[in-house]
């Protein structure tokens, strides 16, 4: 652990009290505005969660991987549009930075990325390339003094309001695949680098995705991660693992929150003189919600454990994603069936994590790509 027991504690109980008295109110706002207000993303950050996992030396907490899950455990039980605020500077914003990033690199961008003052966006996904990412053409062009980029990035968390983009683009044209990848930093309102209009999304409202794009846009050749080129792909792939496990968290406190709802709900409602509670039938769709997150509560716990341990994790870290994310899928299922017509309804909140949970099974790995990362190993394994 890299907090003693009773920090540990104190920093849940805050951010569990922060949850429940001041984001949970907020929810039917954030849809409706699709917008995160000032003072609450303050809040948040003066709280620490924008550095959740960025090393201490930093400004950032430091976190290890399992105190991050239980950090998410809480975090989570809210929409999730307040922690996608947080969540690419703390996964995948940031830890290519904290793993492959020059020294120079990390103290100009680490800090202000832990303390909330800059925001940091992945972009990877393009409009060809995206469970196939190593297949992507945005192409970083050598000249005098750096590069020059040329391509579009699809569905950028967080892009509208970044100020700092760490974007895989081919250096190595003759390399098809990942080998000719390489990331680079790129910051916002460098020439050349636009902004696409902000998506309609299905839900997650309050947190935001547009396409970034690059028309000949110049970089300085200290902007390649690590001051390496070929290694991009690399490094994207490292920061995997901590993400889909970071993302396995998120889905257990859904799943719990709805649980919760579900439960309060089937014991105040009454059909044929009785709490639904009492029927053995919604029982069912009650247990059946219990077991499974309590399942996926372990397996993210364990799996944390042994990442901290330094263990290769990637199978496990794979297979917490697939179940998890399935799992909150059921869940939030049946959470608006317990709910009856009120599930369906806008304004019992249901039927918004109904939709804010689908996202879960998409990004950062479809669960396609999950099964095919965890087969792979288990054949490799063997052979
Ligand atoms: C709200 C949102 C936020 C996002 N944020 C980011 C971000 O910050 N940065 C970023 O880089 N990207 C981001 N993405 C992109 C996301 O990671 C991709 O959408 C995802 O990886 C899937 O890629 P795709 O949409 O191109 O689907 P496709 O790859 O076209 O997949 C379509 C379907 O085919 C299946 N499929 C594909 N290949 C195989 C295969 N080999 N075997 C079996 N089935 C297969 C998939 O599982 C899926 O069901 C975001 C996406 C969304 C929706």
């Amino acid at each position: 652990m890299a907090l003693d027991l009773q920090t540990m504690q104190g920093l849940l109980e805050t951010v569990s009290r922060f949850v429940r008295e001041r984001l949970r109110p907020l929810e039917h706002q954030v849809a409706d505005e699709d917008a995160i207000p000032a003072d609450v993303r303050r809040e948040i950050a003066e709280l620490g969660l924008f550095g959740l996992s960025i090393p201490e030396e930093f400004g950032g907490l430091g976190l290890t991987m399992e105190e991050e899950v239980r950090v998410a455990f809480e975090l989570g039980k809210t929409s999730p549009a307040f922690r996608s605020l947080v969540g690419t500077n703390n996964g995948i914003g940031s830890q290519g930075l904290i793993l492959d990033g020059t020294e120079e690199q990390k103290w100009r961008y680490l800090p202000r990325l832990a303390s909330g003052e800059m925001i940091s966006s992945f972009a990877l996904t393009e409009p060809e390339a995206g469970s196939d990412a190593a297949s992507l053409k945005t192409a970083a062009r050598r000249v005098d003094g750096g590069y020059v980029i040329n391509g579009t990035k699809r569905f950028i968390t967080n892009a509208p309001h970044a100020g700092l983009f760490t974007v895989f683009a081919r250096t190595d044209p003759e390399q098809p695949g990942a080998r000719g990848v390489s990331a680079f930093l790129v910051e916002a309102g460098t020439p050349g680098l636009t902004l696409g209009p902000i998506d309609r999304k299905m839900g997650q409202k309050g947190s935001h995705t547009c396409d970034v794009i690059f028309a000949d846009c110049h970089v300085p050749a200290e902007a390649v991660l690590g001051e390496r080129e070929g290694q991009g792909f690399g490094t994207a792939m490292k920061v995997l693992d901590r993400g889909r496990l970071h993302i396995s968290a998120i889905c257990v406190a859904m799943a719990e929150r709805l649980i919760e709802d579900s439960l309060r709900y089937a014991m105040e409602r009454k059909q044929f003189g009785q709490p639904i509670a009492e029927f053995q039938l919604v029982q069912a769709m009650l247990a059946d919600s219990r077991t499974e997150a309590y399942a996926a509560r372990c397996m993210a716990l364990e799996t944390a454990r042994r990442k901290d341990r330094l263990e290769d994790v990637a199978t496990e870290a794979a297979c917490c994603k697939l179940f998890a994310s399935e799992m909150v899928g059921r869940v939030a299922d049946r959470a608006v069936q317990i709910h009856g017509g009120a599930g369906y309804m806008a304004d019992y909140g249901i039927e918004r994590f109904y939709r804010d949970a689908r996202l879960f099974r998409i990004y950062e790995g479809t669960s396609q790509i999950q099964q095919l990362v965890i087969a792979r190993n288990m054949i490799k394994e063997l052979s």
